[in-house]
């Protein structure tokens, strides 16, 4: 018998119905603007900015218009100029060097492990022979590289790092939030990532100036006043003047509906992973196939799964990948030598200058994706273990 999965791998659960009703409340008030509040009214985006830093145990948070303009906006807190090189990730999305290439900074890329994590090796050669003074970290897919040690190298090396946390919200390294150990975490509230308000993203810090300089360049005019989970007044003196209004404010519509999923979210980190958790297992012991081995001190949330054929030809995997969509079974290649819809190579980044990383092409060349959105039951996922398993199984 040969099974055929007929779920939509990008079919998300509907917004709750909370809030659907906070969000039609705050379209009955006309207040959608996050500055358009009545007197003694926080207003739905500040109270989300004070409920995120809590939620990460950051001192200071701020919504922003998305992910992408969160790591833009990092980077030029921080102090990141044009012409800087700036360190990220070989295996990541294209809005990580975009943004990095959006303040006129150049990305330098750090090659990645068969743990699917930046290299630590490779980013001590890339410190010192880029001489970056910052890192654009990206837990691409999920996966956390060793906290610890990735500090130690950084702050030795007094390099600033930035968290790309935009698959890592509710994730943890040794019970530490993911975002919390560099200067800057950022996060993407985006349809495909943990929490959904369509685009969106948060950024937190515990540093009182980069957090001014981010309230004035998300485009705060003089109203920083208003931003109940930013710093006091006091230290925007400094930054008030020179820092450019570079638009990318959140909205109450967006925060509202955001308000209502964080609070959900720790429940559905527990369904993500009996999700994960059962593909996983259903993959073990297929000759062919690498599961990604996750740390001991990795808290993640999976949202998505990634398995390695390693040193397959490239035919044979374009047969594998096309064997499981006839199966309804969607997978994404992370080494097609095309870039395809969300998925691109770093050598397909061209505006970058050309970075050889032949360790990694064999790493990047053989990463599988599978999506695993909460509309899939833990037995649809058992299902597609299945498929794939049938599949690797008929191609090896
Ligand atoms: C989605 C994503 C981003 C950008 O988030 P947007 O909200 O879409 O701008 C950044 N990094 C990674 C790894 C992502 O997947």
């Amino acid at each position: 018998m040969t099974e055929v999965f007929t779920g939509n791998f990008t079919q998300q659960e509907p917004i709750p119905e909370d809030a659907i009703e906070a969000a039609v409340a705050v379209m009955r008030s006309g207040r959608l603007h996050r500055y358009n509040t009545l007197p003694d009214e926080a207003g739905e985006v500040a109270l989300l900015e004070q409920e995120f830093a809590a939620f990460t145990g950051a001192k200071y948070a701020l919504a922003v218009a998305s992910g992408g303009y969160a790591m833009g906006c990092a980077l030029r807190a921080v102090g990141v100029e044009a012409g800087d090189a700036v360190l990220t990730n070989a295996f990541t999305l294209a809005p990580v060097p975009g943004a990095i290439a959006a303040v006129g900074a150049r990305p330098v890329f750090v090659g990645v492990t068969e743990g699917l994590v930046i290299d630590l090796d490779d980013l001590q050669v890339k410190i010192s022979t880029s001489g970056a003074k910052v890192l654009m970290l990206s837990h691409m897919r999920g996966h956390i590289a060793d906290m610890d040690a990735l500090m130690y190298i950084c702050n030795g090396a007094g390099v600033i790092v930035i968290e790309d946390c935009a698959h890592t919200m509710g994730a943890t390294w040794d019970g530490v939030p993911s975002g919390r150990h560099g200067a800057v975490g950022c996060y993407s509230t985006q349809t495909y990532k943990h929490i959904n308000s369509g685009e969106g993203g948060l950024l937190i810090t515990d540093d009182a100036d980069i957090a001014a300089r981010a309230i004035m360049l998300s485009g705060s005019y003089m109203l920083y006043g208003k931003h109940t989970a930013g710093p006091s007044a006091d230290v925007f003196e400094t930054v008030k003047y020179d820092t450019p209004n570079v638009s990318g404010r959140m909205d109450h519509l967006r925060a509202a509906i955001l308000r209502v999923q964080l609070k959900n979210l720790p429940n559905q980190v527990e369904h993500w992973n009996a999700r994960y958790r059962t593909v996983e297992n259903g993959l073990r012991d297929v000759a062919g196939l690498t599961l990604i081995q996750r740390p001991q001190a990795e808290g993640f949330v999976g949202s998505s799964i990634q398995f390695l054929l390693l040193d397959w030809a490239d035919a044979k995997i374009e047969d594998f990948i096309a064997g499981c969509l006839k199966r309804g079974v969607e997978l994404k290649w992370f080494g097609a030598p095309e870039p395809v819809a969300f998925t691109s190579r770093y050598d397909s980044w061209r505006y970058a200058d050309p970075q050889p990383l032949p360790d990694s092409d064999r790493v990047l060349n053989a990463i599988i994706d599978m999506r695993l959105p909460l509309t899939f039951s833990v037995d649809d996922c058992a299902q597609l273990a299945r498929i794939v398993k049938d599949e690797i199984e008929l191609g090896a």
